[in-house]
């Protein structure tokens, strides 16, 4: 058995970051940038006004002075000429701010009369102009790797990048195995269940920026894991679930191991999800996960997540954790690091008293993995602890 971060070490030296590829601006959100951007243009390329109002010299500003109206500066069209001593120009937010207008006094603080206006009495703060490259400047830097957010995107794009260059999306092939399974939707047999991992992997690597495949389930047999496994073929990633224990009816090391499968590791002392194997088959990454359902999807947060990141370029990194202030006492863990279903509100974390690893709906209920290292102390409350969002 090898510990959690000994199993991330050498999964990470199986894996390497994929190819790139471009992509439109409006496919892009989510997906990681490979390569830094410069900004083609200043925002804003004028100096700008922040508010609708009027537009006067800063020096004239004060309760009761009066101008004269000689124009208009609006979004898109601009006042031309110059605002002189005692002038105004009427002006909106985003319109460009023309020569000798240094502030922009906000329309619910003037009294129009014709052509005329006076500063009233609830004079707002100024000057309400937004400077040439206040956001930001033309050539300015925007760096990789990223995984790109909505804000992202709207900020690229008013950097006028119509393309990213943004690493490929891991292609990534689940594998259920086990005579017992059937599909959800079909009817199950008297000793069938419903195969509910590869559909809970699939959305959790899906909201990674990974592609993933469910193949059909191969059956507790060689020649239907040998199919399985052929279908994978092209995947950057082949996960296989279940079938991974010492059972008479655990071939998938075996299978794997004929097909080629060099095994980086088999066991890992966490809980859930010990029988755990790892290796590289032909080009791609192989992990055979447990199979029972919760223990598929916390070795899904703790072991898949870091190969996908950093097959998407963003590094080595553990899935990061957070600490939070313990509800209940919790006795001495023993010689695994153990994974336990918690609840986190409001900075205090408590766990289920049930923590069995095929209990999916408890799993469900959960939104944190409180994390015990391996032969931590007994804890009590009030602690501080460690978990993983999920
Ligand atoms: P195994 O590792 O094949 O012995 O499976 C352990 C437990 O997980 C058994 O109860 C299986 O029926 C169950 N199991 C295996 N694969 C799946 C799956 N894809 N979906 C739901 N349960 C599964
Ligand atoms: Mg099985």
């Amino acid at each position: 058995m090898i510990t959690v971060d000994a199993a991330l070490d050498r999964l990470f030296s199986l894996t390497s970051p994929l190819g790139t590829e471009t992509v439109d601006l409006a496919q892009a959100n989510g997906r990681v940038l490979a390569e830094g951007v410069v900004a083609l243009r200043d925002q804003p390329p004028f100096s700008a006004s922040a508010m609708d109002g009027y537009g006067v010299d800063t020096t004239a500003v004060e309760i009761g002075a009066v101008f004269k109206m000689i124009g208009e500066s609006a979004a898109g069209h601009g006042f031309d000429g110059t605002v002189g001593k005692g002038e105004a120009i009427r002006i909106f937010t985003g319109a460009p701010v023309p020569q000798g207008v240094s502030h922009v006094v906000i329309q619910e603080d003037i009294d129009r009369d014709g052509d005329q206006i006076t500063i009233s009495d609830r004079l707002g703060a100024g000057p309400n102009i937004r400077p040439l490259g206040a956001d930001f400047t033309k050539g300015q830097t925007f760096a990789a790797p990223r995984r790109l957010t909505p804000a992202d995107i709207a900020l690229l794009a008013a950097m006028n990048i119509p393309q990213v260059v943004v690493f490929k999306r891991p292609d990534v092939a689940l594998i259920s195995t086990g005579d017992e399974l059937v599909m959800p939707g079909e009817v199950p047999g008297p000793d069938q269940i419903i195969a509910s991992n590869t559909f809970g992997l699939k959305a959790m690597l899906e909201g990674m920026g990974a592609i993933a495949r469910i193949l059909p389930i191969a059956r507790d047999n060689i020649a239907s894991l040998e199919t399985a496994f052929d279908l994978a073929k092209g995947a950057d990633l082949v996960v296989t679930i279940g079938g991974a224990s010492v059972g008479d009816h655990d071939l998938v090391g075996d299978v794997a191991a004929s097909l080629g499968m060099e095994r980086a590791f088999y066991k890992i002392a966490m809980r859930p999800g010990k029988p755990l194997m790892a290796g590289k088959m032909n080009d791609a990454v192989m992990i055979g996960l447990p199979g029972n359902p919760v223990s598929a999807m916390v070795c899904g947060h703790v072991f898949l997540a870091p190969v996908i990141n950093a097959m998407l370029g963003l590094g080595n990194h553990r899935t990061p954790i957070q600490t939070a202030t313990l509800a209940d006492e919790l006795p001495k863990n023993g010689m695994r690091e153990h994974y336990m279903r918690a609840v986190v509100m409001q900075g205090q974390i408590g766990v289920f008293d049930q923590q069995d690893s095929a209990l999916l709906s408890v799993l469900s209920n959960a939104n944190a993995l409180l994390i015990r290292p391996i032969n931590d102390e007994a804890r009590k409350e009030g602690d501080t602890v460690s978990y993983l969002p999920i």
